[in-house]
């Protein structure tokens, strides 16, 4: 298997909650490694580029509120197949739907208020890594 990066964000409600040091664990106990790590407050701007993706969902504004709404902690994760891994141990989108022992089902309220992003591709990680890092803030 190949090693893959991706991009981790702990979302304002698990950072207000006060378990990055809990949501961090479950990556490196499953081997993920921390290669680049942030604590920042996202612009409305930042967030609605960011999910783009999904600008015309009904959604979208609540999304973005939801995401400037507090401090965010954004990672670049490193292992084996890191994207699947990533979002194996992340859970389902909505926490009711999410399997016991995942973040989203351990740490997360709602589906607006779950707990941490996941890149969903190889190719999104390589775009969603760029937009929040340099280079020489990987390691
Ligand atoms: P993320 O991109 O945050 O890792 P995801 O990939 O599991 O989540 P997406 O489909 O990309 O899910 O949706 C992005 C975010 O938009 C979700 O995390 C969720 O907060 C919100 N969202 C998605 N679908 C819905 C929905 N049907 N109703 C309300 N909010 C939604
Ligand atoms: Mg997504």
């Amino acid at each position: 298997m190949a090693i893959e990066q991706t991009l981790s964000i702990i979302k304002p409600d698990a950072v207000s909650k006060g378990v990055i040091g809990q949501i961090i664990d479950r990556f490196e106990s499953k081997g993920l490694r921390i290669a680049a790590m942030k604590k920042s407050q996202l612009s409305r701007e930042d967030a609605g580029e960011f999910y783009g993706i999904h600008r015309e969902r009904p959604f979208f504004n609540d999304l973005v509120d939801f995401m400037v709404s507090g401090p965010v902690v954004i990672m670049v994760l490193e292992g084996e197949n890191a994207v699947v891994e990533n979002r194996v141990i992340m859970g389902a989108t909505n926490p009711k739907d999410a399997a016991k022992g995942t973040i989203r089902h351990d740490f997360a309220d709602s589906i607006d208020a779950n707990a941490v992003h996941g890149s969903d591709s190889i190719e999104n990680a390589d775009i969603e890594i760029k937009f929040f890092f340099s280079k020489r803030e990987i390691h």
